[in-house]
Parts: C-alpha cells; structure tokens; sequence
C-alpha cells in the first residue's frame, strides 16, 4: 500500500529543498522517477545521488513556465521507464514581494507564471498520458491560508489559486482515474529559504505545537502517501503539513 514498485513519477523542481527530498523517497520506494529542474547541475546530481542509493531516475532540464511545460520529461518517463503514474508539481518560487497598495507587476507575472500556470501546463502536458491509477501532488502552501506577514499577496493568491486548481482538476482527472491532491506546507528548511532570517525559524519552531521548524522529510512523507495506494480514496484534497502552526 506504500511503496511505487513498477511506478514512474515526474518531480519538478528536482534539483533542490522539498523537490529534492521527494524525487529521493519516491525512488526508495521503487519508482523510476523523472527529475525535472531548471536547473540542470541539480537534477543530475539529484538523479546520481538516486542512482549511488540502488535507484532508478533520470534528470531533464525544464522550465515549467515555458509554452512547452514539461513535454520533454513526459516523454522521457514514456521513453525511459516506459509509462507515467505520478506528477509532483513542486517547482515554484517566493520572490520578497510589495507591501499592497504597492504592486510589482512583474513579481506578480512570474510568480503565477511559475507557482499557478507552470503547474496547470504540467497537468496538462501529462494527464493524458498518465496511466488509470495515476496522481497528481501540486505543492502549495500555508500561505494559501494563513499568512506569515505582509508583503505575500503575489504568492499567498497564486497558491490559493493552485488549490482551487487542486479541486478542479480532481473533478476534471476522476473519470481517467486521476487523483489530484495538494500540500500545504508551513515553514520548511531548503536551499530556497537559506536567507530567511534566523528569527522567522524560532519563532515559528517556538509557536508550532510540534516544537520546530519543518525539513523536507516531512514533506517528502506526505507526497509519498499521496502518491501511494495506500490514499486511494484522497482526492481533490489539501493536506496541511506544518506541525500544527496555523491552529496555535
Ligand atoms: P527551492 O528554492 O529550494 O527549490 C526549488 C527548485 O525549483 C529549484 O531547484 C529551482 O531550480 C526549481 N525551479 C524554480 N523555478 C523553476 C521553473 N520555472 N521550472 C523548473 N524548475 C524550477 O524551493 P523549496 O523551498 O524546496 O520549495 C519547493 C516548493 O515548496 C515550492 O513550490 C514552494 O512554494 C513550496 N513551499 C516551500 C516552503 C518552504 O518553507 N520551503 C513552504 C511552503 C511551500
């Protein structure tokens, strides 16, 4: 009920933090899995750290926002591992943003174009040829919900948008027996959040009933029951996995 033995998964976002820790755990539990990351240095060494642990995964360099999404990494898990069960839409970015009423256009235009559009091509670019059985775990976040501060219209509305996506697309995706769930996470240690200042960490490990902050594990764990047979009946769900910081 918890392993992807005969599985083959696409993670976006590959190369680094929560991507990263996914693409590993997938892969130990027996999936072949489909590193995607704009950056291409980081998807191969997430696919040779895969590869040094027994497991099967190839890297593609892609970015999500481009009009041909992930085509290239659908059809290498095609060509590769020779079918499609699983996409991980985690590529996404948290640019600093602007205190409303001030707006930065731009921000604005690529965090959608990233966070919201990215993955709604990669739904799109995969859905079809994703066997019956198959599932869909966008990353979105806490944000989308309860927000840390100022400054975080751009991405608190793009994730929100991505969990309205998260529900359609599992209304959309049932009749191909498509699950489609998200994930909230709060607060997570990554490459992307290295230059966070010290005190947003101890206050939110000193607030969250589960005493820290969180790491990529933890999302990793979510993914993989997601993903699993084990969440055959989850759907069009938002998982908030935070240790419990938006009810304290
Ligand atoms: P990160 O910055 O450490 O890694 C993101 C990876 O995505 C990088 O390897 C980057 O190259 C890749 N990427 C960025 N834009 C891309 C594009 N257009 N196409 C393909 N790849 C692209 O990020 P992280 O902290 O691991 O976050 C991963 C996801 O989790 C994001 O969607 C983020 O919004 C979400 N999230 C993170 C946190 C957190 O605290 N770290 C909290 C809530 C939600």
């Amino acid at each position: 009920l918890f392993r992807l033995d005969d599985k083959t998964a696409i993670v976006t976002g590959a190369g680094s933090g929560i991507g990263r820790a996914i693409a590993l755990l997938y892969a130990a539990a027996g999936a072949g899995v489909v590193a995607a990351d704009l950056d291409s240095t980081a998807a191969e060494e997430t696919v040779a750290r895969i590869v040094r642990g027994g497991g099967r995964a190839h890297a593609v360099t892609v970015d999500v926002a481009a009009p041909e999404g992930i085509e290239g990494a659908v059809t290498a898990a095609v060509e590769t591992f020779g079918a499609l069960d699983v996409l991980v839409n985690n590529a996404g970015i948290y640019p600093l943003g602007e205190r409303l009423p001030g707006i930065d256009w731009e921000t604005y235009e690529r965090t959608y174009a990233v966070n919201v559009f990215g993955a709604l091509r990669c739904i799109s670019a995969s859905a079809g040829r994703m066997r019956p059985g198959g599932a869909i775990i966008n990353i979105s976040s806490m944000e989308s919900l309860s927000l840390s501060g100022p400054g975080n219209a751009h991405y608190s509305s793009a994730k929100a948008a991505l969990n309205g996506l998260t529900r359609a697309a599992a209304v959309d995706l049932g009749p191909q027996g498509i699950r489609v769930n998200a994930i909230l996470p709060g607060l997570v240690k990554t490459e992307g959040t290295s230059g966070a200042p010290q005190p947003l960490f101890d206050n939110i490990a000193a607030k969250a009933p589960s005493g820290r902050v969180g790491e990529p594990l933890d999302i990793a764990g979510a993914a993989l029951f997601l993903a699993c047979p084990a969440a055959s009946y989850v759907n069009g769900h938002c998982l908030l996995v935070d240790g419990g910081i938006t009810i304290s």
